[in-house]
């Protein structure tokens, strides 16, 4: 059993079930009949075993009544971890689908991003991406807002209203930008960051912090990436991109950078690759990039809807896993379609069985292997993993409640399914149904509180 130091009147609630999550040991480790009790700050107090409750109860002052018990077809799994969303883009998800990166960019994306302006349009789009992905399990969320400092602020403000976990970035571009009222100069890109960092701190949100945010390479002068590079690393700040999404746009940064030796090596001069930094896509990295990446302690978000939506390319998560990369999963709506990372784990497979198709050689992922880059991986991605990622006493409790027998939804159940199979059931078939309520920081989030 695990317990911290905690006083005798410390515990918020104690759950009894089936708890399934991942460790450095084991993608995924099952706790059969374990009790968890979380404290007043919303962190895991203690992980025991069911036959333990007398003793328990007693060492850590709650009553054996209070205890909330599972269902047969019921777990508990940590929250999941969406490390790259675009949050803007969710107004026209699911649409859109039908060109390669660039021309998509200029055709769908930069002309709706540039309405967020208006904070009426900002404000209804980001309550719908916020509510939406918290239903379906999101606890954590790496945003690309827009430009936009004031709606970008906005985008902080309701993630924090909801409860959501949130690194929030107001995105950077200084050039190639192809929209009329899309674009800002260097000064007022490095200025209006700098409001954006200072006021987002300023409001003390708990759980939502800032992550400076260069859109990608091309839109970008390298003077402002150097810029962005100093100010995120005086201030310690979480940084994120894009890298080497599709082939066209890897050969355009050659063009535009010719004194760099590789894509990854524009960001390294510009002091953007660091333990902080998360970078979406990387599928045609090489493996001196990857080399890179390792030493710098930079992660990458696999985004296996949209690198499939868009045909941009097939990430080989096993030889970025073999390069001891960190890794998670990302929706990247909307060149990803669906914004549930349900999604990204069925995607991410189906990835994963391409690449053995082509060769039969490959180590297919499996699904545990997949649950964790869901999670734990995406925690480590986002260097948040000291906070939250799985069930380890003293971090945060980020949960969902699973019920896979949930009435009305998607999953009919035979016989009494062990808790492996109820879990690959759920990641396979399940959906926001099944999610019977959510918790972040000890706080239950899903069902919403009515105003
Ligand atoms: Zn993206």
């Amino acid at each position: 059993m695990e317990t911290s130091q905690k006083s005798v009147t410390d515990i918020r609630f104690v759950c009894r079930g089936t708890f399934v999550h991942s460790t450095a040991e084991e993608a995924l480790q099952i706790l059969e009949d374990a009790l968890l009790g979380v404290d007043s700050k919303g962190k895991i107090a203690f992980i025991g075993e069911g036959t333990d409750l007398q003793r328990l109860s007693e060492s850590f002052g709650f009553s054996s009544c209070a205890v909330t018990q599972l269902g047969q077809h019921e777990f508990f799994m940590p929250g999941m971890i969406d490390t790259h969303i675009h949050a803007p883009q969710y107004s026209y998800t699911g649409t859109a689908l039908d060109m390669p990166l660039l021309q998509w960019l200029n055709t769908y994306t930069f002309p709706v991003e540039s309405r967020f302006q208006d904070l009426e349009f900002a404000k209804k789009v980001y309550t719908q991406v916020v509510k939406r992905t918290l239903r379906n399990g999101t606890t954590t969320a790496c945003y690309f807002a827009t430009i936009h400092t004031d709606a970008s602020l906005l985008l902080g403000q309701i993630a924090n209203d909801f409860g959501q976990r949130a690194l929030v970035g107001k995105v950077c571009m200084d050039r190639n930008d192809s929209v009329k009222h899309y674009k800002e100069s260097s000064e007022e890109s490095q200025e209006e960051t700098c409001r954006f960092v200072k006021e987002l701190l300023n409001k003390k949100y708990p759980l939502v912090k800032p992550v400076v945010t260069p859109r990608f390479a091309p839109s970008c002068t390298e003077a402002l990436l150097a810029k962005l590079g100093e100010m995120a690393k005086n201030n310690k700040l979480h940084i994120q991109s894009h890298i080497s999404e599709n082939l066209e746009e890897v050969e355009w940064v050659k063009e535009l950078f010719p004194n760099s030796e590789s894509y990854t090596d524009i960001y390294h001069k510009c002091n953007l690759l660091t333990d902080k930094t998360i970078m979406a896509h990387g599928c045609h990295l090489s493996d001196e990039e990857l080399v890179l990446f390792r030493e710098t302690g930079a992660a990458l978000s696999h985004c296996p809807n949209s690198n499939i939506s868009l045909c941009s390319g097939v990430l080989n998560v096993r030889n970025v896993l073999n390069h001891k990369v960190k890794l998670g999963l990302g929706t990247d709506v909307a060149g990803g379609y669906s914004p549930s990372i349900l999604d990204a784990v069925r995607r991410a497979l189906d990835s994963s069985k391409v690449l053995t198709i082509q060769d039969p050689e490959y180590k297919t992922l499996s699904f545990e292997e997949v649950f964790r880059l869901a999670t734990l991986g995406g925690s480590q991605a986002l260097s948040l993993d000291e906070r939250t990622g799985n069930f380890q006493v003293g971090k945060d409790f980020d949960a969902l409640r699973v019920n896979v027998a949930a009435p009305g939804g998607p999953i009919d159940l035979i016989q009494n399914e062990k808790p492996q199979i109820l879990l690959e059931k759920f990641l396979n078939l399940g959906d926001d149904r099944n999610i019977v309520e959510v918790f972040v920081a000890g706080k239950k989030v899903v069902p919403f509180s009515e105003p």
